[in-house]
């Protein structure tokens, strides 16, 4: 054996400590044995190169007899087998692991992502939506009847709103929520009612011949607000509706409704 050839080293230690008793080897491989325990291995196979010396057979009889009575042997084979499969087990866990990881890095969590970002925006969506439809002033149509007259040039002048006619005291109501800072009579309009609303968009309502709201008023869109009406310059029952909505300019209410869905024809 090559390895015993090159023991002398450990030959020439073991002759410096012939004095020492069995207890003291014994005490020697209790703590080899201990050490096999944290040092794996490589110690074990130390701890084993330590319990055999070959230099006195004498030594090594004792030392091989005290050492069954109290099998210390048995304790570093026990401990070697200990940590081969306690490493063993470790590395299995670790390989049974690693594809785990990879499986979680790689799929699982690009999968839950993808679903968690689609059900975020899809929400987010649903919100941005309610929201919207929350803020969106209700609009209602103004009155019942028939479209007699557009937007635009009439003779010789400017229509600035349009004409819906149907029989006396048909009810006039507000197209959306808003404050009336008008009520009474007006030129032209025989009576006039204007409403602001809260988007910063006025309505302004024309020829009525009554009137059921008061200056300051708060309405909401669809109340009744005046009954139908053939005051100042008309030539049958009719309500002129105007809408400006930018407060001061008054725009077509056709498309404007159609907008807000509401078709008037
Ligand atoms: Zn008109």
């Amino acid at each position: 054996m090559q390895s015993i050839s090159q023991r002398s080293g450990v030959g020439r230690h073991r002759k410096v400590n012939t004095a020492q008793t069995a207890k003291g080897r014994i005490a020697l491989v209790t703590v080899a044995a201990g050490a096999v325990s944290t040092a794996g291995v490589g110690g074990a196979t130390a701890a084993q190169v330590q319990t055999a010396p070959e230099d006195t057979t004498k030594t090594q009889t004792v030392d091989f007899k005290q050492v069954s009575q109290t099998s210390p042997l048995d304790q570093v084979s026990g401990n070697i087998q200990n940590a081969v499969e306690g490493a063993q087990n470790q590395v299995d866990s670790a390989v049974a692991a690693t594809p785990q990881i990879l499986t979680v890095a790689e799929t699982k969590p690009v999968q839950n992502l993808s679903e968690q970002l689609n059900t975020a925006i899809q929400a987010s969506e649903a919100r941005a939506a309610a929201d919207e439809a929350a803020r969106a002033p209700s609009v209602s149509r103004p009155a019942e009847g028939t479209f007699t007259s557009g937007f635009g040039p009439r003779w010789g002048s400017f229509h600035a709103g349009i004409d819906i006619a149907n029989s006396n005291g048909t009810p006039i109501l507000s197209v959306m929520d808003g404050t009336v800072i008008d009520s009474g009579p007006a030129s032209g309009y025989g009576n006039w009612i204007r409403i602001k609303h809260d988007d910063g968009s006025m309505s302004v309502y024309g020829h009525m011949e009554s009137l059921d709201v008061a200056v300051g008023e708060r309405v909401t869109a669809g109340q009744k607000i005046a009954g139908m009406g053939n005051l100042g310059f008309s030539t049958g029952t009719h309500l002129h509706f105007e809408i400006h909505p930018d407060g001061n300019t008054a725009v077509d209410p056709i498309p404007w409704f159609q907008a807000r869905g509401i078709n008037i024809s």
